[in-house]
């Protein structure tokens, strides 16, 4: 276990990245942050986008390209969903 990481319910759990900065899911413990939601955030940000971010969503436009929205995922949770 590294200096960072800490164990919740037997599982180690990793500092959150840089692109996690504004998600709602971040909780922060003696001065670092990790994701409520998953113990490894590196990876979820292997793809595109996480898909638990509140603050990111992929779209998928008409043409089938793939957008990343910071716009509207930030309106959703402004609203509550
Ligand atoms: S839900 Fe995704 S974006 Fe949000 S803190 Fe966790 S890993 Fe990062």
């Amino acid at each position: 276990m590294s200096a960072q990481t800490i164990t919740v319910n037997g599982i180690e759990c990793h500092p959150i990245v840089e692109k996690c900065q504004g998600c709602e899911r971040t909780k922060e413990v003696d001065g670092v942050k990790y994701c409520a939601s998953y113990p490894l955030p590196e990876r979820k940000w292997a793809q595109k986008v996480c898909n638990f971010a509140t603050h990111m969503k992929l779209e998928i436009d008409k043409g089938g390209k793939v957008n990343v929205n910071p716009l509207k995922a930030s309106k959703r949770a402004a609203r509550g969903r």
